[in-house]
């Protein structure tokens, strides 16, 4: 192995390094965390401080403590640290010192050389101040590489066919998203659109604004006035922000947060995923429009795009994934750490710059998709075999995941929790794991919440818990090899199966179904005795948006073959349709998609 080249990726929030271990990337830890805060502080007494202890102190210490200096690389500016002021490219050779020595701390060596990753966007000053950082910490910068390209060399570097990919990187701080292809080892960007203010620290300071507000209709006390109880609040805003991509809620609690007239104040609050999404939705739908602008610059459709990968660690926020979804028809994948993956791709650019041999990053995922049946009474008719997702297919191992689910009856006192497993939304094509029983439910009115809860390890053990989420009696079942189960021969057989029904029926409804699935075998059918006792928390808009997406891509199929001047009228609908979806009027989406359906019905007759 020849001399140990490092890959950095030096952000604005969080930097990282990864070298090639064994022909795999592998991202450095320190202390068992493999992020390093793009932080410079000093301390109380004068002593630099690089990363976690100057983030930990920024609160509090604002005026000793440098965030964000990457918004500053190619400027002609100072920034000021004690008594001492520092060009930004400076600042950043700290936080690359950080790095290095971590990197020489692993490796037991000292390490001369980098590949140090760059927005796509960075202009020529902003490349040069990097590479000078570089320099300054003692490292010969052997390449600068676009952040986009380095994503998309961790999930395919040897692929030599022509392949386009989109990359969607939302950060701490910023978001960008270009468009890059590649061929025979050559990687371009086609196109990048982003918003150097836009990133996961406003979506913080949303919801702190949120919480700071209840709190003080609630007690009259300002959180925010309060340097301290600030600091609290908005550490414990950003935890609940990332439990929120894993649960459907989640409860803050500080205690002795303020006091009134003598009496400690604790915060106790419960954040609904739902509420938080509504919050910061108007940010994420900036960034479809960026997505959109890309997308044109490129001169693509959607629909030719090979791949749509995610990046940045507030792309973990499920809204991001669902909305790019619903613009690009096609699943967004975040198989290869966000947080890490441009670090990586910064070590992959590295070995094969040094000619040592690199595969992709393997990292060990759901192969199918893993949820629960319930009622669907979401599409004007009650479905009873719908299948609700919880795990979703291609999610890292492990991993632990709940979605909210309601009760049908009035002083419903049981539910029935069946486990399935595979992509189709109705469970009868799906896999059946498991099944098991919850009892003894409190006697409310229907609609009473439960959440289920999968936790699935690296062996495939996978533990499904239901919860009742006013009184926390709860239940699980264990399921064992639930990685391998619905393979082969089963897919084979269920594709049949749902074949067979599709042809005689173009549409089916769920009468049809249920008619036709009796006549198969499969392995639901000598336990299915009734109708599920739960339906899905609903989601507004969710019919809305089904309707849309079917109509827009079998629209999107149509443009090629239409007479130009019919081409322009269709190009103006779809718009129509896409900008009602992104501003949720679903009033305005059922109008655009009937009056796309009428001229879609002329054209594919025609
Ligand atoms: P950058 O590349 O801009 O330096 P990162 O890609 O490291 O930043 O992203 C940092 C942001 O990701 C922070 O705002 C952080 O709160 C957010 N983040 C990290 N984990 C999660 C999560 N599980 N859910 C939502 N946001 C997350
Ligand atoms: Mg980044």
């Amino acid at each position: 192995m020849s001399e140990p080249i490092l890959g950095i990726d030096l952000g604005t929030t969080n930097s990282e390094v990864a070298i090639i271990q064994d022909g795999k990337p592998r991202v450095i830890e320190e202390d068992g965390d493999p992020i390093l805060p793009s932080f410079v502080g000093l301390s109380e007494d004068g002593k630099l401080l690089v990363g976690k202890a100057a983030r930990n102190q920024w609160v509090v210490a604002p005026e000793r403590t440098i965030r964000s200096i990457k918004r500053k690389m190619g400027q002609d500016v100072k920034v000021t640290l004690g008594d001492q002021e520092y060009r930004p490219q400076e600042i950043s050779a700290m936080i690359l010192r950080g790095l290095k020595d971590r990197a020489a701390a692993l490796l037991g060596t000292t390490v001369k050389k980098a590949v140090i990753t760059v927005p796509a966007y960075f202009n020529d000053d902003q490349r040069n101040a990097t590479r000078e950082a570089g320099e300054l910490a003692g490292l010969e910068v052997v390449r600068i590489l676009n952040e986009p390209t380095a994503a998309s060399l961790t999930y395919d570097p040897k692929n030599t066919e022509l392949h386009r990919i989109l990359v969607y990187d939302l950060g701490g701080g910023t978001f960008d998203v270009s468009i890059v292809q590649a061929q025979e080892g050559v990687i371009e960007v086609l196109s990048s659109h982003g918003d150097t203010q836009l990133g996961g620290d406003d979506f913080d300071e949303l919801l702190f604004k949120h919480v700071v507000l209840k709190f003080q209709s609630e007690h009259g006390i300002d959180l925010s006035a309060n340097v301290v109880s600030r600091a609290r609040v908005l550490r414990a805003v950003e935890n609940a922000k990332k439990e929120l991509s894993y649960h459907p809620f989640v409860r803050l609690e500080e205690e002795f947060i303020a006091e009134k007239d003598g009496q400690a104040l604790h915060l106790q609050m419960e954040i609904d995923r739902n509420d938080y999404e509504e919050l910061i939705r108007p940010l994420l739908n900036r960034t479809m429009d960026c997505v959109q602008r890309a997308l044109e610059d490129a001169k693509l459709a959607p629909s030719s795009l090979d791949k749509v990968v995610l990046v940045g660690g507030s792309t973990r926020t499920p809204l991001v994934s669902r909305l790019l979804e619903e613009r690009l028809g096609q699943p967004a994948h975040q198989e290869v750490n966000p947080d890490l993956c441009v670090a990586m791709g910064a070590a992959i650019q590295a070995a094969l710059i040094a000619g040592d041999d690199v595969g992709a990053v393997l990292v060990d995922i759901t192969p199918h998709t893993l949820g629960i049946r319930c009622l669907d009474y979401m599409h004007g008719i009650d479905f009873p075999f719908r299948f609700a997702p919880i795990v979703r297919r291609n999610t890292p191992l492990p991993t632990s995941r709940s979605e909210m689910f309601a009760t049908v009856a009035d002083s419903q006192k049981e539910v029935e929790i069946e486990v399935y497993q595979g992509e189709h939304d109705d469970v009868r094509f799906n896999h059946k794991l498991g099944n098991f029983r919850i009892t003894g439910l409190a006697q409310v009115p229907a609609g009473n919440q439960l959440t289920v809860q999968c936790d699935l390890n690296l062996d495939g053990i996978l533990k499904v818990t239901a919860r009742e989420k006013a009184t926390g009696l709860q239940k699980n079942v264990t399921i064992e090899n639930a990685l391998s189960r619905f393979e082969g021969a089963e897919i084979t057989e269920a594709r049949d199966r749902l074949d067979r029904l599709w042809e005689q029926s173009a549409s089916p409804d769920a009468a049809d179904l249920e008619e036709e699935g009796e006549e198969y075998e499969n392995d639901f059918a000598e336990d299915d005795d009734g109708m599920p006792e739960l339906v899905p928390a609903p989601r507004e808009g969710q019919r809305e948006t089904v309707q849309a997406r079917a109509l827009l891509e079998k629209a999107e199929r149509l443009l090629e073959k239409v007479p130009p001047e019919d081409k322009v009228e269709l190009e103006r609908m779809l718009k129509a349709v896409r900008n009602a979806v992104t501003d949720r009027q679903w009033d305005v989406v059922t109008k655009a998609c009937n009056e796309l359906s009428d001229v879609l019905f002329y054209l594919e007759d025609a």
